[in-house]
């Protein structure tokens, strides 16, 4: 790998040149004048999506309440289309991805109809380093089973504060899990866990296992139903591209279909007869029998196009590019800002199969870097202590502006 690179704005040149992916930056709405490398906190505007935001806008103002059913592509069954277009990103079925409410509100909605504390098996594990969102969702439905999250909720520690050892989760999944809940990618390192791994070891102890995939749906392909994984919910605005807020996903294993949701409502409901009316709840045999309100069409509507475009590119020729960013990121880092006077480290996984989107640059420093940083139009971000956090998109960015960074980040210090 090492190899493949050197420094200087000829070799980043040339990537450009021989990148399958050069067209797609011209798909997107990109800020003037930036170099916009935040996609893992909100992915930039497809023009497609944007084209199918306008459409329903347009349905909205031309034939009103007609929309959900009346019309070409009815809204009525937006999320369902949305879950079958995602599918093929995490490796699911049609039936087991669904577009619905947000990732938080998701992790309530699973993790209370899969933790059911027995006996022993009581406890959550889940680990240090994860977005809080997550741990905080978790800390409440420990209480809503009336117990104390204190015992029952296990994080995993980490020794180093960047990356979590898979042995070391495996270890802690004693007798007394029920149910795991981990990120893909951990948001502030980068770090990918090795989810075929961790979901073999789950259930070989007989733990249900679910994956929080905010950080890595739409840059790394995932193969849910090949690993038996049982739950998992990502986030849309992401490197999915959706915009702010956008309706967020879930996906339930079939081998569950016939598990009560804990959380219903009436879009939970057989899609056929949902407008029965009936008081008594019949819970759709697929994921969409986890939603649980009217989808948030406005929500989603960019959501389609955004979609669209990411398969047009293809997830495996994505994951391609970006991993060749992130180690080119890497390569020019060690070569040219290790050592006096820059003194930054990489705190990301320098094994690819360990790398998520993003690389992680530590320095003392971060802070002032960062905002100087913002100064010259480069958008990334920051996470404390020390961290300055930059994803090159294989969308959107290219390995020019990559070079361009590092030059710039240089240029703080000459
Ligand atoms: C981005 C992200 C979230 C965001 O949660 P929202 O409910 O969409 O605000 C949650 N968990 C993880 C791991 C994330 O990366």
């Amino acid at each position: 790998m090492e190899n493949e690179f050197e420094v200087g704005e000829a070799l980043a040149k040339k990537l450009d040149n021989d990148d399958p992916l050069a067209d797609f930056p011209s798909k997107f709405y990109i800020p003037e004048n930036t170099i916009y490398m935040n996609g893992n906190s909100l992915g930039l505007l497809p023009k497609k999506g944007e084209k199918t935001l306008l459409r329903v806008l347009e349905e909205w103002k031309t034939v009103g309440v007609k929309g959900w059913v009346n019309i070409e592509q009815p809204w009525f069954f937006f999320a369902e289309k949305l879950g079958e277009k995602a599918a093929s990103l995490v490796g699911a079925k049609p039936s087991e991805v669904i577009a619905t409410g947000t990732t938080t509100i998701n992790i309530h909605s699973l993790i209370s109809t899969f933790y059911e504390p027995v006996g022993k098996k009581t406890k959550i594990l889940a680990d240090v380093l994860n977005f809080p969102t997550d741990i905080y969702a978790l800390q409440s439905q420990v209480k809503l089973k009336g117990l104390d999250p204190k015992e029952n909720l296990i994080l995993v520690e980490s020794e180093n504060g960047r990356f979590l050892e898979e042995e070391t989760i495996i270890d802690a999944m004693t007798e007394e899990i029920a149910i795991i809940l981990l990120p893909s990618a951990l948001f502030r390192s980068g770090q990918l866990l090795d989810m075929k791994y961790l979901t073999e070891e789950a259930h070989k102890r007989g733990i249900l296992i679910g994956w929080d995939c905010s950080h890595s749906v739409g840059v790394v392909p995932h193969y849910f139903d090949e690993w038996g994984v049982d739950f998992a919910i990502w986030c849309s605005y992401k490197y999915l591209n959706a915009g702010p807020g956008a309706s967020a996903f879930l996906y339930v294993n079939e081998k569950h279909f016939n598990k009560e949701a804990a959380l219903s409502g009436w879009f939970g409901y057989v899609k056929e007869k949902q407008f029965e009316m009936n008081l008594h709840f019949e819970q759709a045999k697929n994921a969409g029998g986890w939603q649980i309100s009217s989808p948030s069409i406005l929500g989603s509507a960019a959501l389609e196009g955004a979609l669209d475009l990411i398969l047009e590119a293809g997830i495996d020729e994505i994951r391609e590019k970006s991993l060749k960013m992130t180690s080119y990121m890497i390569f020019l880092v060690d070569e040219l800002l290790s050592k006096e006077p820059y003194i930054f480290s990489v705190g990301t996984p320098r094994e690819e199969e360990r790398r998520g989107g993003h690389v992680a640059l530590e320095h003392k420093e971060a802070y002032k870097i960062h905002e100087e940083l913002l100064k010259k139009n480069v958008v990334h971000d920051f996470r404390p202590p020390n961290i300055v956090r930059i994803t090159p998109s294989a969308l959107y960015n290219t390995y020019a502006e990559i070079w361009e960074v590092i030059s710039i980040i240089k240029n703080l210090f000459d």
